[in-house]
């Protein structure tokens, strides 16, 4: 169908002024806010494969109406809400649909009897905890992008909060979604805790990172605010004495909601007059009922006095705290200076864990030409295992491509060592566009599933493709 059809034909579903095609909209919708694109737009970069338009989804029946009309006409659509995503999940393939249901942002119902809360897709996950948290709740969920996630992009990345220890992750606190099938059908998965019925369907929408059909609306649980807080810091001689104090820790049975190990470079940037020359920091907060923040903070301590550790008392996780999301207000800050600068969050068992540190940072200061910097730190652990987010910079000639190849060096570092230890390529920031390469390796004979699912669910690819799966 011709791009003035499709686009009459939105206009007449949901409002013209809900249906936008200006060239400068289309370029803005284009990308998401990796770090790749941040600095490359710095020198210069302008999408060629813009959107034929952005369409602003207001209810459930648009919603099934423009994904059928989209499947009818076999024309793919990526699904949007916050815009914070970090892989190139919303990189709009040529001539594509945007979906934006960032204005389907109403709270539905709080449930204080069952301890539930029902939103819209669109609903901004700082402005939930706001309203939440003048009835005396909280989500328990605070990824670094609370101020620019929404519940949809949530679920549909796996995503996770800095308490997660406590909480858990976005798949934890899931109770019921419903959402949009590419053919248009609208499913609703029942709000229950438990239930042994087969697969647990609710995991189709967790991570589909847009590629199996429109996340509507989701139910999550809710807590009560905690009425007790521990917070303690400590120095420690090495980041792998670190990761041995957290291993103890979480296999003990302990789960300090805030639980961070950063290394001896992030360490000194960010806590400096704490620490001595070549110490990594361990950050700790437990909360919960009156009693328990104590108790584990009384645990934690034994341990960790065990191997030697400096205690640094509260005032380094204030700090952390006060300052833990500023990143959101400065996200070009690297990119206005020149630099290729990025995050890559990875996972693995605590027999590799250290190995893949040790060896991405040889590897990225011997291989890397004007590497700037690369850190690590652990901020979200298991009784198995632990993740490390690295951070890298690196300068570059300003130009497109020199940052694409300084990128993708940076990036390949990290994945080759990742898959080397068998960890995972992604922790939690979602695999996108760019991550969608290694997916096979990550995967390994388990890749035809997420194929087979793919195909059963959206035969006519017309979700989000390029994203999640590789485009061969
Ligand atoms: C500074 C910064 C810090 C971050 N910190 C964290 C962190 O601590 N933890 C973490 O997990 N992530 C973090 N992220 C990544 C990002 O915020 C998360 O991936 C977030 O879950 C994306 O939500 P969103 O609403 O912005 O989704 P979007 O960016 O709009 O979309 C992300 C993906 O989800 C799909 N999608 C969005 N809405 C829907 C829908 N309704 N139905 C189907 N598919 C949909 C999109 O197609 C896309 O593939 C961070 C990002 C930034 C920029």
């Amino acid at each position: 169908m011709e791009n003035q059809k499709v686009i009459e034909t939105f206009e007449q579903m949901v409002g013209k002024e809900f249906v936008q095609t200006e060239e400068a909209i289309l370029q803005e919708y284009a990308t998401d806010i990796t770090g790749l694109r941040m600095v490359q737009k710095h020198f210069g970069w302008k999408s060629e494969n813009l959107a034929q338009c952005i369409v602003k989804i207001h209810t459930k029946e648009e919603a099934i109406e423009a994904i059928r009309f989209l499947n009818q006409e076999k024309i793919v659509n990526v699904p949007r809400t916050g815009g914070s995503g970090v892989c190139l999940g919303l990189e709009t393939p040529k001539g594509s649909v945007v979906l934006d249901l960032s204005e389907m942002n109403e709270i539905l119902e709080i449930n204080e009897e069952n301890l539930t809360v029902t939103t819209q897709a669109g609903v901004a996950l700082e402005r939930l905890e706001t309203v939440l948290n003048k009835k005396g709740y909280t989500t328990g969920h605070f990824p670094q992008s609370l101020p620019l996630a929404q519940m949809g992009g949530l679920v549909a990345t796996r995503s996770i909060g800095q308490f997660s220890t406590r909480y858990g992750g976005i798949e934890d606190l899931l109770v019921g979604i419903e959402g949009v099938l590419p053919d248009g059908e609208l499913v609703r998965i029942k709000n229950i805790p438990r239930k042994s019925t087969g697969p647990d369907l609710r995991h189709i929408w967790l991570g589909s990172e847009g590629t199996l059909g429109v996340i509507t609306e989701v139910t999550v649980k809710i807590f009560p605010m905690a009425e007790d807080r521990c917070m303690q810091a400590y120095a420690i001689a090495s980041f792998h004495t670190g990761l041995a104090i957290i291993k103890e820790i979480m296999q003990a049975g302990w789960k300090p909601a805030v639980t961070r190990l950063h290394d001896e470079t992030e360490a000194a940037e960010s806590y400096g007059p704490f620490m001595q020359a070549g110490e990594s920091i361990l950050l700790f907060l437990s909360e919960g009922p009156k009693g328990y923040a104590a108790l584990e903070g009384e645990a934690i301590q034994a341990v960790v006095e065990k191997h030697g550790a400096r205690a640094l008392g509260s005032k380094p996780l204030e700090l952390w705290l006060a300052h833990r999301n500023d990143i959101c207000e400065h996200l070009d800050m690297y990119a206005k200076q020149g630099a290729v600068a990025d995050t890559c969050e990875i996972s693995a068992m605590w027999s590799d864990i250290g190995k893949i540190y040790t060896e991405v940072l040889e590897r990225a200061k011997k291989e890397v030409p004007h590497l700037v910097a690369i850190t690590g730190h652990s901020s979200h652990s298991y009784e198995q295992g632990t993740n490390i987010y690295f951070m890298m910079g690196a300068m570059c000639a300003p130009q497109v491509e020199a940052a694409q190849k300084t990128y993708d060096q940076l990036f390949g570092i990290i994945m080759e060592t990742t898959l080397k230890y068998n960890g995972s390529i992604c922790h939690h920031h979602g695999v996108g566009r760019y991550r969608a390469k290694w997916m096979k390796q990550e995967l390994g004979s388990a890749y035809p599933m997420l194929e087979k699912i793919k195909t059963a669910f959206d035969p006519n690819g017309i979700m989000n493709r390029g994203a999640l799966l590789p485009v061969e």
